[in-house]
């Protein structure tokens, strides 16, 4: 037999990827199956990304690229950033990877020595706990509720901290609750960690333009500027710009530890696709007036799923700030169902009987609840909720 290494155990594969491939699965077997599982946009990449990316195959852009990535994206990058974030950094401040998970992967390895902590807020993306965990870091799991939008409180990051945190995440607006977090909250957590200079922080802004407050985005950097020089801006092109199969992600921060992110990439994958690099440019730098489009579709759909769900019984569920992705709490109406006792539970029935797929909210550190996706057209979304409710009300 083989005996596989601690790390490895210590890990368990994408559940959110498990149930889109349960869900492709059944449907290959001629079932009709609904999936409101996958985190991904369903629109088409916008033609003039495509463009760009035939345009760079037929230029012979098809070699290796700098490791961090080709100088023309990382320009793109420190301009978007400075266009639409207010922060100013240098290229060598600057690490392309493929998608924003390798990002966070790469900073995972550069950060922790076995024992150290990541404060990591739920509910989470569920990939967080397990990449710092493959880096030999401790996850410190703060819970939310519905109560507080699902967001952590100052008083409760600052009763986190140990000599042993070397991370705090923040991911606004978030996946899976759709929550963000305003200027004034994202200032006070940031005077929590003002108090403890040793820790790094990492905000995810990958969901930064689904999002429709009314209120300009921000990220704790810009709430509390004095964080710049121990923040870690991750976002990417996956969720914007519909590309999720490019794979391109990116992050930016100080120079030292975006180094120390870099030579981990120099010694696992190298660059990114050079193609995709050349789509994500064309992304970056070009017209913006597609990411409108598609956060109109999203938020019409938002707006009716909320409602939706809200009439359904022993089902709550609280407007999101943005993202496309719902996260009611089921508790109550699992708590009248004699055949269930948990969402997971829940989303295995769901799945088997109405053939609709749902994340269980387990999955991502808040059980009750569950993770549905309205990256699918309103009609489909329409059946699924029909689908929801015969179950619920057998
Ligand atoms: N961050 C968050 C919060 C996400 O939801 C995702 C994707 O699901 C990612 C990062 C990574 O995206 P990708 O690796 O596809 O670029």
């Amino acid at each position: 037999d083989i005996n596989l290494s601690d790390r490895v155990q210590r890990i368990k594969p994408s559940p959110t990827l498990a149930v889109t491939s349960k869900a492709a699965e059944l449907r290959a077997q001629g079932k009709d199956i609904i999936g409101l599982g996958a985190g991904e946009p369903d629109f088409d990449t916008p033609d003039h990304i495509k463009q760009a990316a035939i345009e760079a195959i037929n230029a012979g852009k098809t070699k290796y690229t700098a490791v961090d990535g080709t100088p023309g994206l990382k320009q793109a990058i420190v301009d978007k950033f400075k266009r639409e974030n207010d922060l100013s950094y240098e290229p060598a401040q600057v690490l392309v990877s493929s998608g924003g998970k390798q990002s966070f992967f790469n900073m995972a390895l550069a950060l922790f020595n076995d024992g150290d902590e990541a404060i990591i807020p739920a509910p989470y993306w569920v990939s967080y706990p397990d990449m710092v965990k493959v880096a030999g870091g401790v996850p410190v799991i703060l819970e939310t509720t519905l109560e507080t939008r699902f967001k952590i409180t100052p008083e409760q990051l600052a009763a986190a901290i140990t000599p042993k945190t070397r991370l705090f995440v923040i991911n606004s607006p978030s996946n899976p609750s759709g929550m963000a977090y305003t200027k004034e909250e994202l200032a006070a957590l940031g005077e929590v960690l003002k108090q403890h200079p040793d820790i790094v922080v990492a905000t995810d802004d990958m969901y930064e333009h689904i999002l429709w407050t009314g209120q300009p985005f921000v990220n704790i950097v810009n709430a509390c500027p004095d964080l710049y020089d121990r923040t870690v801006v991750m976002n990417g092109v996956s969720k914007a710009y519909s590309m999720t199969g490019w794979r391109i992600g990116y992050a930016a921060g100080p120079q030292k530890l975006i180094g120390a992110m870099k030579k981990v990439q120099s010694q696992s994958t190298s660059n990114p696709a050079s193609i995709s690099q050349a789509a994500a440019e064309a992304a970056l730098a070009g017209d913006q007036q597609c990411v409108a489009d598609m956060v109109k579709a999203f938020k019409e759909r938002h707006d009716y799923v909320v409602e939706a769900l809200n009439a359904l019984p022993g089902v709550s569920c609280a407007p999101g700030d943005g993202t496309f992705y719902a996260f009611p709490d089921f508790s109550g109406a699992i708590a009248e169902m004699d055949d269930v006792s948990s969402c997971t539970e829940l989303a295995t029935k769901l799945l088997d009987t109405a053939g609709v797929a749902l994340v269980p909210g387990s999955a991502f550190g808040a059980p009750g609840c569950m993770r549905l996706s309205f990256a699918v057209g309103l009609d489909t979304l329409k059946e699924a909720v029909r689908r929801i409710e015969k179950v619920l009300n057998k």
